[in-house]
């Protein structure tokens, strides 16, 4: 058989159908309008098919799963192309859940871009490697606390909802998964420049083992209204609201 050389596109099929419904049963319906990314053979996808209630899209980049979900799947809405790349804005009239075993090495690139749309994206369920999905789902004060934790948990509740074996999936991948689910909660402005907010908790991570004042420095702001005990901390001792506040009580333009 010819072996065609392709992109890497972190293809490991889920093999296991109960964990599969299941991961499809996890949406909760907040909206009817469902995009999956990555369906690849479909496995999810026909989970969610059924479900008429459903206005259901799928995007896939590869040109054979593509081909595939044609062959079985034949009324369903495929679009062939990169994630990363699509136009959410004009997929549906109005907003949409995001569902997926999705291909993780693009799993952070995909996380950034529901927390830009995150006005019109209410949930999002997911299979991630187990590390990213804890690094998602955790609090200020663990090892694995970072810069998605904190700009997704400022927007989103965020449940940790099972863990996933390797050998479930085909080819089986060298890392644990796991599902979590993300709900939009009822925040709508940080009560801060969100623009600078996102900068301060970008800087702040990308020295983590460093105190608040000298990890900001490179932003070169004031930061002399900024609370001592703030500047004491390290960026995975702060909360949402202690990112916050310190963006509100730096100073100075840029
Ligand atoms: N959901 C399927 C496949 C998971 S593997 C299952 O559970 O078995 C990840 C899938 O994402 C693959 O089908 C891969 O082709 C697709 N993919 C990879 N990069 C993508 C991108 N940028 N946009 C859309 N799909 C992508």
């Amino acid at each position: 058989m010819e072996v065609r050389a392709k992109k890497y596109l972190g293809q490991h099929f889920l093999t296991d159908e109960s964990i599969a419904q299941r991961i499809a049963d996890s949406l909760t319906g907040t909206t009817p309008n469902v995009l999956e990314i990555g369906p690849g053979m479909g496995v999810l996808t026909k989970y969610l098919i059924p479900k008429q209630e459903l206005n259901f899209k799928a995007i896939e980049i590869d040109t054979e799963s593509v081909e595939y979900l044609h062959g079985h799947y034949p009324t369903l809405q495929v679009i062939e192309g990169d994630f990363l790349k699509l136009d959410v804005d004009s997929l549906f009239s109005g907003s949409f859940a995001v569902i997926g075993n999705f291909p993780y090495n693009i799993s952070s690139q995909i996380l950034f871009k529901v927390f830009e749309h995150r006005n019109s994206i209410p949930e999002v369920v997911g299979m991630f490697q187990k590390e990213v999905a804890e690094r998602v789902a955790t609090g200020p004060g663990s090892k694995t606390y970072g810069i998605l934790s904190v700009l997704l948990s400022a927007f989103y509740d965020i449940e940790y909802l099972f863990t996933v074996h390797e050998n479930v999936f085909n080819p089986p991948p060298k890392v644990k998964s796991a599902v979590i689910r993300l709900r939009r909660n009822n925040v709508t402005s940080l009560e801060c420049d969100e623009k600078r907010f996102v900068q301060v908790v970008k800087t702040a991570f990308n020295q983590r083992r460093k105190t608040m004042r000298n990890a900001l420095k490179p932003l070169s702001l004031d930061i002399s209204n900024v609370p001592e005990e703030l500047l004491l901390k390290r960026a995975e001792q702060l909360s949402v609201a202690d990112f916050v506040t310190i963006t509100n009580r730096l100073g100075g333009q840029q």
